[in-house]
């Protein structure tokens, strides 16, 4: 037998496995100090209190034969891809419940519904990139192009009409950049796709993080129909990342090779995934009730008062930065022309802060530095003297 040999053509580790192995190494050898973790996208809060309940409600009716329930539909209880849809319609947007895919989380789905797509199609991902586009797509064995996100673009890369692409990815507000695309730019992008016959795969993850008057969702671009499929996640949104759920939303209307999308995504999961837990999805509508919307802002709340920190720590050291207003990631230039491997040792070892290597999301990360709004306040407050203490 043979192994999959796509996977020859992908770094060895997964990014965050090789920042993990060198913080192992360092904690090892100096056991005695404490180190500040802002690398990993992972939230700290726990679950908001309303989502707790539903939980627990949830799992109590599991426990009684009259409220007992199997196997939940492929595509989610009715009841919750209805609060999705109503979520959706309180930011003007229409979206029917019929659309939305209830699932265990945007990763998945980002890498799975490469199964309802052929493997000579060119994926066009932006540089820097949340590493599962490429590595998913690797590993299905399909050409992989790149639109470059710079500071002359604002690391907002826009599409080239002499670049042919199936398959595009768009990541807003983007992760590791914290960039959001304004809506002229995405109308951009749409109706890019829509002439070259690709479909967006738009990745809107860290939506509830926007405070400006910027796109949330790419179906308020119009157009988007015709050519996008939305991916979502209550991991961000609801500290749901150990809890696992998230959503998929692909138009009724969407075809491609005279094939229609929704239903190909239907018949997929209906053969690879047995759906979300009641318990869980009983939490998850919680998050959309007005209580929910109300605990989950107190926590997004917090995380952005982190981001703020340390914006203000970078401005105070004159220290390029972007991202941090929209999105829980600020997005740093490495000081002094360093690489951005020799950033993370210097913070690592000199201040015992862990952020993550820009080089580590492509060839337009190198000398630029991912840091998180995710950790606790006082850890914040604590690495951002540290880190200007190195600095200074
Ligand atoms: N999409 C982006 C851009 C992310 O940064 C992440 C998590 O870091 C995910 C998706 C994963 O979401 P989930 O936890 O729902 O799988």
């Amino acid at each position: 037998m043979k192994i999959n040999g796509n996977f020859d053509n992908m770094v060895p580790s997964y990014l965050f496995a090789e920042i993990a192995k060198r913080v192992n190494q360092y904690t090892q050898s100096n056991p005695d100090k404490d180190v500040i973790r802002l690398g990993i996208g992972d939230v700290t809060l726990p679950l908001a209190p309303v989502v707790v309940d539903a939980m627990i409600k949830g799992a109590e009716e599991l426990g009684k034969k009259e409220s007992f329930k199997g196997y939940p539909d492929y595509e989610g209880y009715a009841f919750l891809r209805e609060a999705i849809s109503n979520y959706y319609r309180g930011h003007g947007v229409t979206v029917d419940a019929h659309e939305i895919f209830v699932s265990d989380g945007a990763k998945s789905d980002c890498g799975n519904i490469g199964d309802i797509f052929a493997m000579d199609n060119t994926v066009l991902v932006t540089d820097p990139v949340y590493p599962v586009y490429v590595d998913t797509n690797l590993m299905a064995g399909r050409r992989i192009i790149y639109a470059d996100s710079n500071e002359a673009n604002g690391f907002s890369a826009m599409p080239d009409e002499n670049q042919q692409a199936d398959i595009i990815y768009l990541c807003s507000p983007n992760n590791p950049t914290g960039s959001v695309y304004t809506r002229e730019q995405l109308k951009k992008w749409v109706d890019y796709a829509n002439k070259q016959d690709a479909v967006i795969l738009f990745d809107a993850a860290y939506e509830a993080f926007i405070t400006e008057d910027l796109p949330r969702s790419i179906f308020e671009i119009e157009g988007a129909r015709t050519c996008a499929i939305e991916f979502c996640s209550l991991s961000k949104t609801a500290g749901f990342t150990g809890t696992r759920c998230g959503y998929t939303i692909i138009p009724k209307e969407l075809e491609r090779d005279g094939k229609n999308l929704h239903k190909l995504w239907y018949r997929r999961q209906a053969t690879k995934f047995n759906g979300v837990s009641w318990p869980v999805q009983c939490g998850a509508a919680a998050v959309f009730t007005e209580q929910g919307q109300k605990e989950i802002k107190e926590n997004i709340v917090y995380y952005q008062a982190n981001a703020r920190i340390i914006a203000s720590a970078l401005e105070d050291l004159g220290i390029w930065y972007t991202g941090g207003t929209n999105s829980p990631y600020i997005w740093l230039k490495c000081p002094n022309g360093m690489k951005s491997w020799e950033f993370f040792d210097l913070l690592l070892t000199k201040a015992n802060v862990v952020g993550t290597p820009g080089a580590g999301f492509g060839k337009n990360g190198e000398g630029y530095f991912r840091l998180t709004a995710f950790g606790d306040k006082a850890g914040t407050e604590e690495a951002v003297a540290r880190i200007k203490n190195v600095l200074k």
